[in-house]
């Protein structure tokens, strides 16, 4: 299959607006994806925010909506035809950026719904009427009951993030929502994962989908160098530090389980002198995207983020992922290590072991990935020991998890002695060796240092609101 854009001979607005994105040839996703949705066949798409899949179903969609274009001022003659729905604001107000963009040369409209902002702009647009509408369930159905939306025209719905949008719990509003649509339609279900509960989704409401995947799900990339080690609590924080020391890492996120566990270590990490910025629910929008900016522009070194957070987040290429805490459903960790080794780049992805409940999630990501993983012995440098009677290193498995590591220096002044070098080299891999850029086409340039990125040029005039947004992910997070 080639992956050239000319080779689909799409309307030429669509190209023009594809030419203009840079994109010089089709994502796996798009090449397998694009030309069956222009068929008018329901697709269940198994691939990763990151891999270019709004484009995958957006220009099809565009495409096959020409049909219905026009300049006509009257609202009655621009009803929504396709829905796309999707779990957070950050990943509709993404996505719809997208549309519109690939949109722009075409007389379709595209509007974005989501909840925590006032609702009469929303109106207003939907009023004037959409071709397209982007939307979060909850806020859609409030529309909906306001007779501001009405879906009995719609031709396609995407349910995008399908998966997260499930963990969240929307399964009853997306129920609701696809009551509203006409039985004839065509849906598209993308997922990172196909959970059964996925599978049974699909199974109620597309028809005779054709699959496309392009890494299979549940797969992690080749790429990622994984590496789990058992360290307790208290020492994770040393083991972070010691890794991107060793390891001259520029860049990470760290993942963690819990708001609170999220703003506390971000605050820690600051005081150990890491440049450091939390992601979660309880920040307010503006605060997330400033703490946004600021890593891809590389003022901080660290982002630690939960996984709902972390979901909207149009960062894909980190140089290391940290699972400070081991994720509760082991689908976040082929989530969150997918944000590093994309394209080919090599990444690497550590994983904190400490215990407890810990093996269990362990093996939980085992069955999910169909490997055995090795859980490693951390060594802290400053631990070696040094003119212990029998000079014997012990592991830190042999000194026992819960023993404190310093236990093993036997009290008494040891003997100078060089400090072992028995640490492998700091990587010599040139990808870790030269500062972390944004992919170029993903996201804007990352300014420069004198030229702070306006914090929120990126964002659609729904979220530029001065307004504070509280609590962007209640239910989780
Ligand atoms: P998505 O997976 O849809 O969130 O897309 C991820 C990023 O990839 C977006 O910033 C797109 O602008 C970009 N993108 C999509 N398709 C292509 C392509 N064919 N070539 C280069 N970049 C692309």
């Amino acid at each position: 299959m080639s992956s050239s854009f000319s080779n689909l001979q799409l309307a030429e607005p669509l190209a023009r607006a594809v030419a203009e994105m840079g994109y010089e040839s089709m994502t796996p996703i798009q090449a397998e994806a694009i030309p069956v949705v222009l068929t008018g066949r329901d697709v269940m798409g198994a691939a990763q925010t990151g891999t270019g899949k709004t484009a995958a179903f957006s220009l099809p969609l565009l495409q096959r909506l020409l049909k219905h274009e026009n300049s006509s001022t009257s609202p009655a003659r621009h009803p929504v035809r396709a829905l796309v729905l999707l779990p957070t604001r950050e990943l509709a107000d993404q996505v719809a950026q997208q549309v519109k963009m690939y949109a722009k040369y075409t007389k379709l409209r595209s509007a974005v719904v989501f909840g925590g902002i006032d609702m009469k702009p929303q109106t207003a647009e939907l009023k004037r009427g959409v071709e397209v509408l982007v939307a979060t369930p909850g806020r859609l159905l409030d529309h909906i009951e306001a007779k501001n939306a009405v879906l009995n025209q719609v031709e396609y719905v995407v349910l995008d993030e399908a998966d997260r949008m499930l963990d969240i719990g929307f399964l009853p509003d997306l129920q609701r929502i696809l009551s509203f649509l006409p039985k004839q339609r065509t849906t598209l279900l993308f997922s990172a994962t196909f959970s059964p509960e996925i599978k049974r989704l699909a199974n109620s409401y597309l028809q005779d989908p054709v699959t496309v995947e392009v890494a299979r799900p549940n797969e992690t990339a080749s790429t990622v160098e994984q590496h789990f080690y058992s360290v307790v609590d208290d020492d994770k924080r040393r083991a972070l530090r010691q890794i991107v020391r060793a390891k001259g890492i520029s860049q990470a996120f760290v993942f963690v389980n819990s708001k609170l566990g999220c703003a506390r270590l971000a605050r820690s990490l600051e005081r150990d002198g890491l440049k450091t910025t939390a992601l979660h629910g309880d920040k307010s929008q503006d605060e997330r995207l400033k703490a946004l900016a600021a890593f891809k522009a590389g003022e901080v070194d660290l982002l630690v983020a939960t996984d709902v957070a972390a979901r909207g987040l149009d960062i894909k290429d980190v140089p290391a992922v940290f699972n400070f805490d081991v994720p509760f459903n082991a689908e976040d960790y082929v989530h969150r290590i997918g944000r590093t080794g994309r394209a080919g780049a090599s990444g690497l992805a550590v994983t904190f072991v400490s215990g407890g409940n810990d093996a269990r999630l362990v093996s939980d990501i085992e069955k999910l990935l169909k490997r055995k993983i090795e859980v490693e012995p951390m060594e802290f440098e400053e631990d070696r020991p040094r003119g212990r009677i029998n000079d014997g290193r012990r592991t830190w498995r042999e000194r026992g998890e819960l023993g404190d590591p310093r236990d093993v220096m036997d009290g008494t002044p040891p003997p100078p002695r060089p400090r072992p070098a028995a640490r492998p080299a700091p990587s010599a891999d040139p990808f870790f060796d030269r500062p972390y850029e944004p992919p170029a086409a993903t996201s804007a340039p990352a300014p420069s240092k004198s030229e702070p990125e306006p914090v929120q040029s990126r964002v659609s005039a729904n979220i530029k609101t001065k307004r504070k947004v509280a609590a962007l992910f209640k239910s989780a997070g």
